[in-house]
């Protein structure tokens, strides 16, 4: 007799009443999976050319500007349909599609970071130490140290002179290019040197030098003469002199191109993931809205990875100004009133990667809680720390109007959380849109080897946060 098809009457039961995310390879069809490395490689492509948040910036300008955004300041009418983006030194860009409501009704905010964990270098950086010219950095965001010895690193960044010229160096990211590399201590020698201490202990801030030359100027004259050359160097190929490094932000990012990883090219893995990967999926589903009702906004802030302060990061007066400025260029004036109530009116997503389950640290996760790789783009109610600390904590009505938003819409997406109970924990911009009084929800993609220099992310769910950003702009 033949096996019975029918599911049994707990079976469906089951079905019915209990919850489990799925894994998007297993459930979509040929045209669904071709969509989606469709999608990884444009966002391949940007990433390899957006290793600092002003390239990323410099990218979306270039992609704003193809598709008839205009600059806020050259604007003086604001109506209906308009595309339109305003920057914040060349860190922070905003894109706005206006809709056919009033602003004051409010807007749909997703709000992306474009800076990711690096070595920036320090403010009098060139330094010689055994006739090696050395530069010293100063780690920003939450690095691992040891993750960036010995891999080829790039430098970008801005060198302002004493004429308040603005230089560009980018050096390291063309195949002829040199790169730099901060060298580690050999196995044989680092017994008491590194093997007695802890992990974080072991590598020291001060260690983390990039070996910049090593060859000297012929004059035995001069006392440091490979620090003599390099400044000669520097000088014909850029007009700088040591002074202008004061007036510097250099950065030592990854030099290394995004590529698909394992053998059946469903992961990318590449640099600085966190979090250019909400930045352009945000951007691009703004780009591909049709007809809105509410304003679609994608905003990407600058400094979240050391807390959101400074005038381009998520705590900063520059969106708030910006919506104001809009809304008088509408209506031709905006009241204090106006403008809080366009804020307080408006729907958040605060786009950012979550950690996804590493199945060597599984140990680390509630894995019920915890985000999959390839089951879809994350909901996450609260961040924080301890007994929810720092955390938004979005509002249970706000988790299901996003969650049945994407239901209906057939985004793959799964519920993930940070971490157990007490293992540590991280924050997002959430809050600060919070502030507003705005309706804010966590939502990004999973991340494995999270704010390492080579990230991994599912290209399944790369696609579907574009496919969520997307309904959510459209239809919240
Ligand atoms: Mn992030
Ligand atoms: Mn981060």
């Amino acid at each position: 007799m033949a096996e019975s098809t029918k599911k049994s009457k707990y079976e469906e039961l089951e079905k019915k009443l209990s919850y489990a995310s799925k894994n998007i390879w297993s459930e979509a069809d040929k045209k669904t999976v071709d969509a989606i490395h469709a999608y990884a490689e444009l966002y391949k492509a940007f990433l390899d050319r957006s290793k600092s948040e002003r390239l990323t910036v410099q990218w979306l300008v270039g992609g704003a500007e193809k598709r008839g955004y205009r600059k806020l300041s050259k604007v003086t009418k604001v109506k209906p349909g308009d595309l339109i983006y305003a920057l914040n030194r060349d860190k922070n860009i905003v894109l706005i599609k206006v809709g056919s409501k009033p602003i004051q009704e409010g807007i749909n905010f997703i709000v992306a970071h474009a800076d990711a964990p690096r070595l920036d270098l320090k403010q009098i950086p060139l330094v010689e130490d055994t006739e090696i010219a050395l530069l010293k950095t100063h780690y920003y965001g939450g690095v691992k140290k040891y993750q960036w010895l010995n891999i080829p690193l790039a430098l970008t960044g801005i060198v302002v002179t004493k004429d308040e010229k603005r230089v560009e160096v980018s050096i390291g990211f063309e195949d002829d290019d040199p790169v730099f590399v901060i060298p580690d201590l050999l196995p044989h020698l680092a017994k008491k040197a590194q093997g007695e201490k802890k992990s974080g202990e072991f590598i020291q801030g001060e260690t983390l030098n990039l070996i910049f030359g090593t060859v000297p100027v012929k004059d035995e004259k001069v006392k440091e003469k490979v620090k003599l050359a390099v400044l000669q160097r520097l000088n014909e190929q850029y007009g700088i002199v040591e002074e202008d490094f004061i007036s510097a932000e250099l950065q030592a990012v990854p030099a290394v191109k995004p590529r698909d990883a394992g053998i059946d090219r469903a992961v990318i893995a590449g640099y600085g993931h966190d979090d250019r990967v909400s930045t352009f999926a945000a951007v691009t589903a703004l780009f591909d809205v049709e007809k809105i009702e509410r304003t679609a906004v994608a905003f990407i802030v600058d400094k979240e990875e050391i807390g959101s302060d400074g005038p381009t990061g998520a705590k900063s007066l520059f969106i708030f100004n910006t919506i104001g400025e809009i809304i008088e260029k509408t209506t031709g004036e905006c009241t204090d009133s106006t403008l809080r109530r366009a804020m307080e009116r408006s729907t958040c997503i605060s786009a950012d990667v979550n950690a996804g389950i590493n199945p060597m640290y599984k140990s680390v996760h509630d894995e019920k809680n915890a985000a999959k790789m390839s089951h879809g783009v994350v909901i996450t109610k609260y961040t924080g720390h301890g007994g929810k600390y720092m955390a938004n904590d979005a509002d249970a009505e706000l988790v299901g109007k996003i969650r049945n938003l994407f239901n209906r819409n057939g985004i793959f997406w799964q519920y993930g959380g940070m971490g157990k109970i007490d293992e540590g924990g991280g924050g997002t911009i959430a809050k600060y849109f919070a502030f507003y009084n705005a309706s804010v929800i966590d939502c990004g993609i999973p991340v494995i080897g999270m704010h390492s220099p080579y990230e991994l992310i599912s290209k399944a769910d790369l696609y579907y946060s574009y496919r969520g950003y997307r309904v959510f702009l459209e239809q919240c």
